[in-house]
């Protein structure tokens, strides 16, 4: 597969060529890298009252915030006791939890924020690389074209 630079994902766009979920290689500079963050796939809360375990999915790119469960659902086996914050009790062991770099990747005039998650070290600032990813927009807020992209991607190669 050829890969794309980024302003060619943006031209794609731009033309309503781009079809949002195809797998696309893009090559690009590094701009910043992130500190290792952990970030959940899922998060498990346990009931203080009855102990049942609630399981809430995280959507890409999974380090927004997410909504925790208003009560100890009934229809799924609970005890319907209403959550505050000290009768539950977020379960990190259970929890889908994996590491994450977040990637910029910059040009003259775009950016794209690649997840990078997994056990692999993050490459360095300046250096050029190229990955796989299905990439969606991020619109800027002040302007009308997608200007900044984001994509999440388990491994990455270096261009020499
Ligand atoms: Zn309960």
């Amino acid at each position: 597969m050829d890969s794309m630079s980024l302003s060619q994902i943006n031209f794609l766009s731009d033309r309503r060529k781009f079809n949002l979920g195809n797998l696309v290689r893009i090559h690009g500079e590094v701009h910043s890298v992130t500190d290792r963050k952990v970030a959940a796939r899922s998060t498990n809360f346990s009931c203080d009252t009855c102990g049942l375990i609630t399981e809430i999915q995280h959507s890409f790119p999974y380090d927004e915030e997410y909504v925790i469960p208003r009560s100890c659902l009934k229809r799924k086996g609970g005890c319907g006791t209403s959550w505050n914050s000290s009768n539950y009790t977020v379960r990190d062991d259970m929890s889908a939890l994996f590491d994450l770099h977040i990637v910029t990747l910059k040009d003259d005039k775009f950016r794209f924020r690649l997840y990078l998650h997994g056990q692999i070290e993050p490459p360095l600032k300046g250096e050029a690389i190229v990955f796989e990813c299905h990439p969606e927009p991020i619109k800027h807020p002040k302007i009308s074209e997608f200007s900044e992209w984001r994509g999440a991607s388990d491994n990455y190669e270096i261009l020499v």
